[in-house]
């Protein structure tokens, strides 16, 4: 398991990129157990001309502002060390989402995850109480001598990757850390006013995973800009009696016009394929309720067209 933590800065521009200025991991055998390796990135910044207050109070602001790697270069590091795990953790569940914002922005490949981990949501769920714990207290609370500063990401990765220690298999169920229904995290959908936007017909496939999977479906366009963003993975609310699930959301990310939401339909044809529609609607408050529902369901991750490549090499 790779438990990550990033740093980030989102200026005081009009540009909604959250920037990324660190990027910092380590390996553990399991929650809590041996580290088996570390990885830490300083990213130089190259978007915002100003730091948020957040950002500006950074411990290791000026290594960032020293380095002399790019984000893609980090990423591209990042990636290499991640190899082929499967499993990440981090404190709090915006941090994967904040990197695949930033992938989009540089036109990187992001991560790729079968199984992702909120250790900040499976500790309140421990502890049974129903507010989330900034890491600083919950390491107190575990009585973790506090030896590194916080707000450094390897630093913050490894109290993080510490405190899983205290975690039970019921903490890490997918009934915990899915989003609860009353409460879910919603990206902040760009106020923007766009025309109504052209279906995307996807298809046919053999099955409904090889439509989600499908480039054209995981590229919706800005509806402002065109830009080509990017899903990385599906949400969807689980049908009744095991039948597939046919509407699938994702949000997606334009550097220029911010968050949307992009909707998959997906049907079997008489002839047993599978076909989607793809759409960018308005998100109005009824949408952003369908949406808020697929959270608290299913998810589906997409493969990755470079994994897709090397496998069809042979
Ligand atoms: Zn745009």
């Amino acid at each position: 398991m790779i438990v990550l933590d990033l740093e980030w800065n989102r200026g005081y521009d009009r540009n909604p990129l959250n920037e990324i200025l660190q990027i910092g991991a380590v390996r553990v055998e399991r929650p809590g157990g041996p580290v088996l390796s570390a990885f830490n990135a300083y990213i130089k910044p190259a978007v915002h001309k100003k730091f948020d207050r957040g950002a500006s109070a950074l411990p290791e602001l000026r290594a960032s502002k020293e380095s002399p790697l790019d984000f893609p270069a980090a990423m591209e590091a990042f990636r290499a060390w991640c190899g082929e795990e499967a499993e990440f953790a981090s404190w709090g569940g915006g941090d994967l989402d904040i990197l695949a914002e930033s992938c989009t922005y540089w036109g990187v490949e992001p991560l790729t995850s079968q199984a992702f981990y909120d250790f900040q949501r499976a500790f309140s769920h421990r502890l049974g109480v129903g507010q989330q714990l900034a890491l600083w207290r919950a390491a107190e609370y575990c009585r973790v001598p506090d030896i590194f500063s916080f707000h450094n990401a390897l630093h913050d990765a490894l109290y993080t990757a510490i405190v899983g220690g205290w975690l039970r298999p019921e903490d890490l169920a997918p009934e915990v850390q899915n989003p609860c229904a009353c409460a879910p995290e919603l990206p902040a959908f760009s106020a923007l006013p766009f025309p109504p936007q052209p279906r995307r017909r996807i298809g046919p496939f053999a099955t409904p995973q090889q439509v989600l999977d499908a480039r054209p479906a995981r590229k919706p366009p800005c509806p402002l800009c065109g830009e080509a963003g990017l899903v990385i993975r599906w949400h969807f609310v689980h049908p009744r009696r095991g039948a597939p699930p046919t509407q699938y959301f994702s949000p997606f990310f334009c550097p220029e016009h911010g968050w949307f939401l992009c909707r998959l339909t997906l049907a079997q044809g008489q002839d047993g394929l599978w076909r989607g529609r793809r759409s960018v609607p308005a998100v109005t408050p009824e949408l952003e309720r369908e949406y808020a529902a697929a959270l608290t369901g299913g998810a589906h991750v997409c493969r990755s067209s470079r994994g897709k490549r090397r496998r069809s090499k042979h």
